[in-house]
């Protein structure tokens, strides 16, 4: 009976149905459902809470947005694109590409924009996961989160921040209605994000100060315009792009040895980064300041021309002592300085092991994805499938990200495995599957073992990559071609698996026994 107190998201009467709901339309959300469309799994909503897909490609667009992967290799290999005009591709280029993309896909017409997830819990009885947005209510049989793992701005917890007066904005959510010109700006954070921040406005400012709390190693970027001649060859010449991605990927490929097993083998490219900071900056003092710590590969291993030449330009100070407070129009450090702003950048990073998608998704046991991670620590089954949560894939999930490959690879495989996952409950006629809770335990010991001897662990550095216990919840500690052979086929028997029938008649023994 539906009583007045009754919660909104028990109102099954209200709520529109899909078979399979994806949440998020970035590479991963757009990809599965063009792989589910293409698969003949054609009942399938994307709830998108943007205005258009793109995920982080969407939300990252401050100066200087460009990826740090090969384009070549930056793509989905079922879309694969002729027209990219640099071995980099800068942010508009790939934000293009995905737009392009789903609008070839014939997927859009399933698409709901500004549609923001707001609770997602799975009804045991009904086997069904019921889903609260700020547009209503929904009910699907399956869903697939596909929320990214780049995408909830983490803002630094420093006293006074809040009482700025001036213009102040996250890298991820720039605001570009602020004209910087001539300003007085403070960047803080020196990550991936800020290293392309920092070029790209000191022309403009009349001052920047970036904030470092550690300084980063930075690799050449070999980065340059396709001559018309490869593009011909990419549009026109069979094979030449699958060549030109396959020789990307296997190079890539050969920096894992380093980061996962032998560190030592990434000493030339430490090497090289070294060399690089010492052509670019000739300043002892500021070329002791900016010179890292730990070891390459701890951190995310970044590529810049530009970063080093704007720090040594004369309106620039990088600033190493810890900021001790914001006020209305200026940043104090500890050891006294005020230093006076206009504007203030916060390229801080994301939550990445703390998302608040993960306090709003709830399993079978009504306990929260989030409180799930803070007893038995942020694991999935191969990345994608969480134990007391059936019929859910995560995408970009658990330990599917790469110190030095493209996402997208890592994604393509995860859809497949959560295509064949859909595809096998519909061929047994199954209610649901949930990951075996043992089979689960053993994947993540093993996969822990795994990073213990890693770069990632051993660098001396403290990362995204690490959740508040210090575990690796975030990397794949091995060759992506592994990650994708363990995705190709959905292994039933590693799950528990719950027929039609047996719901029905759980369901009918239920109701006598409430009735009797
Ligand atoms: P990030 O790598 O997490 O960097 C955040 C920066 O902010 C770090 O320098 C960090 O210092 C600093 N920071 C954080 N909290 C602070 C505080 N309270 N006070 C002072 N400094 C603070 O974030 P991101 O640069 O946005 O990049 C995140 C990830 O996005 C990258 O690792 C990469 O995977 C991806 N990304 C890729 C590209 C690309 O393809 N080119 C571009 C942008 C982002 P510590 O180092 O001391 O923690």
């Amino acid at each position: 009976m539906t009583t007045a107190t009754q919660p909104k998201d028990t109102a099954p009467s209200k709520a529109r149905h899909a078979e399979i709901i994806i949440i998020g339309s970035g590479f991963a959300g757009l990809g599965a459902a063009i792989k589910l469309n293409e698969a003949g799994h054609t009942d399938f909503l994307v709830l998108e809470r943007g205005e258009e897909v793109g995920g982080t490609w969407r939300d990252n667009s401050y100066p200087g947005a460009a990826c740090d992967v090969p384009s070549q290799l930056y793509s989905y290999s079922f879309a694969l694109n002729p027209d990219w005009s640099r071995s980099f591709s800068k942010q508009p280029e790939i934000q293009a590409y995905i737009r392009n993309v789903a609008a070839a896909s014939g997927v859009l017409d399933r698409h709901l924009f500004s549609t923001e997830l707001l609770g997602a819990r799975w009804d045991a009885a009904a086997a069904l996961w019921r889903i609260t947005t700020n547009q209503g209510e929904f009910t699907a049989s399956i869903v697939i989160p596909a929320v990214g793992a780049l995408c909830e701005p983490a803002l630094p917890d420093i006293k006074g921040i809040g009482d700025f007066e001036g213009e102040i904005f996250h890298s991820s959510r720039w605001n570009h209605d602020v004209d910087l010109t001539g300003k007085r700006v403070a960047v803080i954070g020196t990550g991936a994000s800020s290293i392309q921040i920092v070029p790209a406005i000191a022309g403009k400012v009349s001052h920047l100060d970036v904030y470092q709390r550690t300084a980063p190693w930075i690799l050449p970027r070999a980065d340059r315009e396709y001559s018309a001649v490869e593009r011909f060859a990419y549009k026109h010449v069979p094979g030449f792009q699958r060549l030109a991605r396959a020789g990307v990927y296997a190079l890539r490929e050969t920096q894992v040895v380093g980061l996962t097993k032998l560190p030592a083998l990434l000493k030339p490219l430490q090497l090289s980064a070294t060399m690089h900071l010492r052509k670019a900056i000739k300043d002892p003092v500021l070329r002791a300041k900016v010179t890292p710590n730990f070891s390459m590969g701890c951190k995310r291993m970044l590529i810049s021309n530009n970063y080093y030449p704007a720090l040594a330009q004369p309106n620039v100070d990088v600033v190493t002592d810890p900021i001790s407070e914001v006020r209305a129009g200026s940043i104090v450090t500890k050891d006294g300085t005020v230093r006076e702003i206009d504007a203030l950048i916060v390229a801080t990073g994301f939550h990445v092991t703390d998302s608040p998608v993960f306090e709003v998704i709830r399993g079978k046991t009504g306990t929260t994805l989030s409180e799930t991670w803070d007893r038995i620590g942020m694991q999935g089954y191969k990345g994608t499938a969480v134990a007391d949560f059936p019929n859910m894939f995560f995408l970009v999930g658990p330990n599917t990200g790469l110190g030095h490959s493209s996402m997208v690879y890592m994604i393509e495989s995860q859809i497949t495995y959560a295509v064949e996952a859909v595809a096998t409950l519909k061929r047994h006629g199954l209610s649901s599957v949930e990951v075996r809770g043992d089979v689960s335990a053993d994947f993540n010991r093993e996969l822990q073992e795994r990073l213990k001897p890693t770069v990632w662990m051993t660098g001396g550095c403290a990362s995204w990559y690490l959740d508040k216990h210090g575990n690796n919840t975030t990397l794949w500690p091995g060759h992506t071609f592994e990650f994708r052979k363990l995705t190709k086929k959905f292994d039933l028997d590693a799950y528990h698996a719950t027929s039609r029938r047996d719901l029905a008649t759980s369901t009918k023994t239920a109701l006598e026994g409430s009735a009797s």
